[in-house]
């Protein structure tokens, strides 16, 4: 740890520090303006240079290297003189009024320390760019001094390269490469140039004062778990920030950054609401819980406990699907519990389990930068997990490979080695054919297998059918295209596979991702750095919600019944129910037949995202009684509702998610929510208080309780996290104590264990050796014919999330006003359609009507939706078609076909 001596003390440093790193750890100010700790040294501004022993100028701190013995002036009046001399030449053509406006910026903080006036008095003659077409970014470059942080941050963390500097001399400017405006440029609004910019040259258009709180908190969109700290005045969100954490380090995308309105809709629900002849009352919130109460009573003494479905949510804390499963599994007596998991990496989870003895990703987000090889198999980072996409853009611009399994082509696709565009639904072949590939040509890891994997002699026998040549036709891949791609993954590691929906949401959805499996076992990428098998889980808490046991077969943690029963039993102190529940589909089913009689759902738009909407439909109008949970009547409840019960939004509560790689964070209140909304467990206690008399624990179904057990006796998150620890094991070492300061990734069983970043590193989750898994393709029953001859794929968008119940009501509708439906050039000239226009598309099952977006990134024969809108609903058109293994639908391939509006086509 090199020693230097700053201004005559002693100061220690990390090996690799810049001089002016170690003088910030130090905590000795020295001022800056073009340095951003997200960037590499740029040196341009002159402010913080110091006085070296042995250098005869001054030196800029932030790009020289801490030396051991270095002695280092930071304040002498020759550098007090420099530093304002170059801010007086900043002040020479700078607008006084914004320094008036915006006195806490930090180049104005810095004119008002060396006590500059700006003058204004020399008008700039280079060209200079405003932009007020954006929803959420204002540029305005009469304030730009040309640090360059804007250009920067955007190429070297965004990846984006949206801006440039122009011209020379007097002439230099910064604007947009391409483009007349922002809405032009390829701007990805993630807001990372208004961050860095210190003088507001671009700015925050939509921010309604300064901040006078600052609150940590976890975004609720996507699974990657940015970090963020939420400014708030007068009980308002004011901006949002990124936060400098291990997942994000310092970036956020346009959700996490922008998203936030929603939470002030005028839509919004406040008021409990009871639909009594058909339209909604609103009541007391006693009036609802004990309405609530006696209706799951009624029905439970009716037709029983198993009649009951219920549903956590993917948006909601690990507390409150953790209070749900435990009101289903011992307030009710069901195990007929679930999460939207199910129709989404519910396979992920099976292949991981089975195979390698854990249901979550085997490596972490940091592990990216160590990777040789990067496989995205099905996923689209940059628009679904945009700061993890920017992570991998930027390690592929440092040298790592990358290869695209995806029907698209993706923008990661543009930066990748090796695109592999696959017919929709053909992912075992494809990846049989790769495993083929690797061991046909000598690229297994014959030492890894020798120690860990089992089964390799019969798999390469069952392999024999599989041969890249053999399926080529098949799954629309050049054989010599799945050849470059295993020689690619096998020999250049550690390679790293990121899959997500389009691997999973198909007929073989948890055998994909076995198959991806498979690969990693026979090349040894498992149990190490830069390698592993990893799901980019969709929203936010969409691990933790499954991993609290909202899953009809797995207890908290993930434990199976054998693994967890007597523990769960011993601190709830009451039997488990016995009888198999119901997972989200089979409840469907079972409401269709007339056996599920209550449903309730929270943080979950049933109707709008299952598949096959016309059935989901029939299922759900012939439920007796059905409990939504939510801030805002969404099209569940609309429908189908029977009682409304408002909740808090994410940013109104406190508890934890659980991101994608498998770390517990916390979720912090930082505005009160409106009205009568309440937290969901909050919420959910209450139910159960009133379902089992007192504190929840006297159900007649319980009569196997102990005395002195708690219930649903729980009056802060906290409380109920504590509980979580004493039922999963591997989660006990996660307190919030500890979370306050660290986010280790489970298995984490005690608060001295650093928590394990890596899975499976010596042996797999209780076994030592994995079975490479000998699966057969079996070909989607929903194919084309001459009446539905296109192929539907279906997904999210890079502004939208999900339902679009939060960003729908947002500025993001500027952006993307509605779903649209990708169609290639070539298609659209066959059948004469034009792009932007509206079209009717017809599966099987429903129908739709989308504007047409003509381009390249669909192949001819195939078509892409979103499905964010609910007044184009595209799930009115996906199949019945499941994942044979959990019931997964299989979103990802619908045959359809187009007609134009009047028929024609
Ligand atoms: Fe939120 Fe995901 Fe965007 Fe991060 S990448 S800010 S978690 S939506």
């Amino acid at each position: 740890m090199p020693r230097l001596t700053v201004d005559g003390s002693t100061i220690a440093c990390a090996d690799g520090q810049t001089l002016l790193e170690a003088l910030q750890a130090a905590g000795i100010g020295v001022p800056h303006l073009c340095h951003d700790a997200r960037l590499k040294p740029y040196g341009s501004c002159r402010l913080c240079v110091v006085e070296i022993d042995g250098h005869t100028r001054p030196v800029a701190s932030c790009s020289e290297p801490a030396a051991e013995d270095m002695v280092v002036r930071t304040h002498s009046p020759a550098l007090e003189r420099l530093r304002r001399t170059n801010l007086q030449l900043l002040a020479a053509d700078y607008p006084a009024a914004a320094v008036t406006d915006q006195p806490e910026l930090p180049l104005h903080r810095l004119f008002a320390t060396y006590g500059i006036e700006t003058e204004d008095s020399h008008p700039r003659t280079a060209p200079v760019f405003r932009d007020d077409t954006h929803p959420y970014l204002g540029v305005d470059m009469t304030r730009c001094i040309h640090c360059g942080r804007c250009v920067r941050i955007c190429d070297e963390v965004q990846g984006q390269s949206v801006w440039q500097v122009w011209g020379r001399g007097s002439q230099t400017h910064i604007a947009p490469r391409v483009g007349a405006t922002l809405l032009e440029s390829g701007c990805v609004s993630c807001g990372a140039c208004v961050d860095s910019c210190p003088s507001g040259a671009i700015y925050d258009k939509r921010s309604p004062g300064t901040a006078e709180r600052w609150t940590r908190t976890t975004c609720a969109y996507c699974g990657v778990g940015c970090q963020m700290d939420v400014g708030t005045r007068d009980n308002r969100i004011v901006q949002i920030r990124p936060a400098d954490a291990p997942v994000n380090r310092g970036h956020l995308c346009v959700k996490g950054r922008y998203a936030w309105e929603f939470v002030n809709a005028a839509d919004r629900v406040t008021s409990p609401m009871i639909r009594r002849d058909g339209d909604w009352q609103v009541v007391s919130w006693d009036e609802a819980l004990d309405f609530t109460a006696a209706q799951l009573r009624a029905i439970r003494d009716r037709a029983g406990a198993d009649a009951i479905g219920l549903l956590g949510s993917a948006r909601a804390t690990n507390e409150e699907n953790y209070l749900m499963q435990k009101f289903a599994r011992v307030g009710l007596g069901t195990n007929n519990v679930d999460t939207c998991a199910r129709v989404c990496h519910t396979p992920s989870a099976k292949a991981l389990k089975e195979m390698l003895g854990t249901g979550a990703a085997t490596n972490h987000f940091d592990d990216i930068e160590l990777a040789a090889t990067i496989l995205i198999c099905g996923c689209n980072p940059t628009e679904c997990h945009p700061v993890v996409g920017a992570r991998i853009k930027q390690a592929v611009r440092r040298g790592a490979r990358l290869i695209v399994i995806d029907p698209r082509r993706i923008e990661l696709a543009d930066h990748a080695d090796l695109h592999l565009a696959l017919t929709p639904g053909t992912n075992v072949l494809l990846l049989n054919a790769m495993a083929a590939a690797i061991i046909e040509e000598g690229l297994v890891d014959a030492d890894y297998i020798a120690k860990r994997v089992d089964d390799l002699d019969a798999y390469r026998a069952f392999l024999s059918d599989y041969a890249p040549e053999a399926v080529a036709g098949r799954c629309g891949v050049p054989a010599e295209a799945i050849r470059a791609a295993a020689r690619l993954y096998a020999s250049h590691g550690p390679a790293m596979c990121f899959h997500g929906l389009g691997t999973t949401e198909h007929l073989q959805g948890a055998e994909g991702v076995m198959c991806l499996i498979n690969l990693a076992l026979l090349t040894g990428n498992l149990g190490k750095a830069g390698a592993g098998i990893n799901p980019l889980r969709g929203q936010n808490n969409v691990q933790g919600g499954a991993h609290m046991g909202c899953d009809p077969a797995t207890l908290p943690g993930g434990q199976s019944f054998q693994q967890g029963a007597a523990r769960c039993e011993a601190v709830w102190g009451k039997p488990l129910p016995s009888a198999r529940g119901l997972n989200l589909m089979e409840m469907t089913d079972a409401a269709a037949a007339g056996r599920l009689h209550a449903l309730w759902a929270f943080g979950y738009d049933v109707y709008l995202t299952l598949a096959n909407a016309q059935a989901t439909g029939a299922s759900l109008a012939k439920l007796d009684f059905v409990i939504i949970q939510d801030l805002y009547l969404n099209e569940t409840a609309k429908t189908f509702g029977t009682v409304f019960l408002p909740a808090a939004a994410w940013i109104e509560r406190d508890g934890t998610f659980m991101n994608s790689d498998r770390r517990v964070q916390r979720i912090r209140k930082a505005v009160d929510a409106p009205g009568e909304a309440r937290p969901d467990w909050w919420i959910i206690r209450e139910v159960a208080r009133r379902v089992g008399g007192d504190n929840g624990t006297l159900s007649p179904h319980n009569s196997g309780e102990r005395a002195g057990v708690r219930g649903f006796d729980f009056d802060t998150p906290e409380a109920i996290w504590d509980e979580v620890r004493a039922v999963w094991p591997g989660g006990a070492g996660l307190s919030y104590a500890r979370l306050e300061t660290e986010n280790p990734h489970w298995p984490c069983p005690d608060e001295q264990h650093p928590g394990t970043p890596v899975l499976h590193i010596d042996r797999f989750a209780g076994f030592e050796r994995a079975a490479l898994r000998r699966i057969d393709y079996i070909a989607s029953p929903e194919q084309c014919d001459e009446h539905y001859p296109l192929l539907l794929n279906s997904g999210r968008t890079l502004v939208h999330f999900n339902a679009g119940t939060m960003t729908g009501r947002t500025p993001d509708i500027e952006l993307q006003p509605t779903d649209v439906l990708d169609i290639s050039s070539e298609d659209a000239e066959r059948m004469g359609l034009a792009d932007g226009q509206i079209v009717r598309v017809v599966s099987r099952y429903g129908e739709a009507e989308l504007p047409l977006r003509v381009g390249p990134s669909v192949q001819p024969g195939q078509l892409f939706a979103s499905f964010h809108d609910p007044r184009r609903f595209v799930n009115r058109l996906t199949s019945p078609v499941r994942d044979r293994l959990v019931g997964t639908p299989e979103y990802k391939r619908t045959a359809v076909r187009i007609e134009g509006m009047d028929g024609g086509v």
